[in-house]
């Protein structure tokens, strides 16, 4: 068995420099073809250091690590569920099969609060092993209503179980500029790449484009049966836009539904779609780094205007829109 680990962090927010998506699943290519890393059975079996920090202990992670799994659990059009295997001593990104969370000091980290790495196998595309660590450089609670200047452990770990199911990140969110960087003013997603401030609980309510995304990637029965999906292309001057983030904006519930475009057609797919009228937005990537979304060699484009497709899209219960083509215009 051929296997790959990729790592991919979450940052708190004084780190981050310009850049924005909706929900993102990883791509790895096997044999030419494109395939989306995922675990093929669950439960995904988990195991927690039992090493705490100060006022966060090995039992109280692995409490916060079990809410967190179940709000995942908690999607009813997803079929995702995980087991608690035990504590453990073993490192939590130690690379021997056995699925871990814990805490981890990384002072060579500094932005970082904590990271997932998974391990998949090339040759099939799934996940064998998928390991996150909370940096122990911040300091944490897992108090119920937070506590000011610690992150939550519940929050972060949320969003890093999302990253273990073989989900990148999310570009629904807004930041602001502030003195020391950029801080989080709304997140649509827990995928958002940016954590919100030391105190804020916000981080652990699943949001609908992470359900959209979850439910995408492990379909339980009806989910393509109660939703819709859509199709496209974004293109400029003729050509293809990569890395574009393209919005479906409900008009009667106000749902936001995220994808980007994936490769140099310019193409993207977004699933989970309520049915009824949508708005179809493209925005260049603007609300965080462009490598918090896609590897560093890619292309992205965020040279053009955002713009609307000229048209409502109608999505239909069990129907798939498109394929429809938006024209952005170079800024
Ligand atoms: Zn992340």
């Amino acid at each position: 068995m051929t296997l790959r680990r990729i790592s991919v962090a979450v940052l708190m927010a004084a780190s981050i420099a310009p850049v924005a998506e909706a929900y993102l699943k990883f791509a790895v290519t096997v044999d030419g073809s494109v395939v989306t890393p995922r675990w093929s059975r669950t439960p995904v079996r988990y195991f927690v250091n039992d090493a705490g920090v100060p006022e966060v202990s090995g039992v109280d992670l692995q409490a916060a690590v079990s809410r967190a799994a179940r709000s995942w659990e908690d999607v009813a059009t997803s079929a995702i569920a995980f087991e608690f295997g035990g504590f453990t001593g073993a490192g939590p990104v130690d690379e021997d099969g056995i699925t871990t969370v814990g805490f981890q000091s990384r002072p060579d980290l500094p932005g970082v609060l904590g990271a997932t790495e998974l391990t998949i196998d090339v040759a099939t595309g799934a996940l064998v092993e998928a390991d996150i660590f909370l940096n122990s450089q911040f300091v944490w609670s897992v108090s119920p209503g937070g506590r000011s200047d610690r992150f939550d452990v519940e929050s972060i770990v949320l969003h890093e179980l999302g990253h273990l199911l073989g989900l990148s990140h999310s570009g629904i969110g807004e930041t602001e500029t502030a003195s020391d960087g950029r801080r989080v003013i709304a997140a649509g997603a827990v995928m958002f790449p940016i954590a919100f401030s030391p105190g804020s609980v916000d981080g652990r309510r699943l949001q609908r484009d992470d359900v959209a995304g979850a439910s995408d990637l492990y379909p339980d029965r009806g989910f393509s049966q109660a939703t819709g999906s859509l199709s496209g292309r974004v293109v400029s001057d003729g050509r293809g836009v990569l890395g574009a983030h393209v919005l479906a904006f409900h008009l009667e519930s106000g749902v936001l539904v995220g994808g980007f475009t994936i490769n140099g057609q310019g193409e993207f797919a977004i699933a989970g779609l309520d049915p009824g009228p949508h708005v179809i937005r493209v925005e260049p990537i603007d609300d965080a780094d462009v490598d918090s979304f896609f590897g560093e060699d890619d292309r992205i484009d965020t040279g053009f205007r955002a713009g609307y497709l000229d048209t409502l899209v109608f999505v239909r219960q069990g129907g798939h829109a498109g394929p429809v083509e938006i024209r952005v215009n170079p800024r």
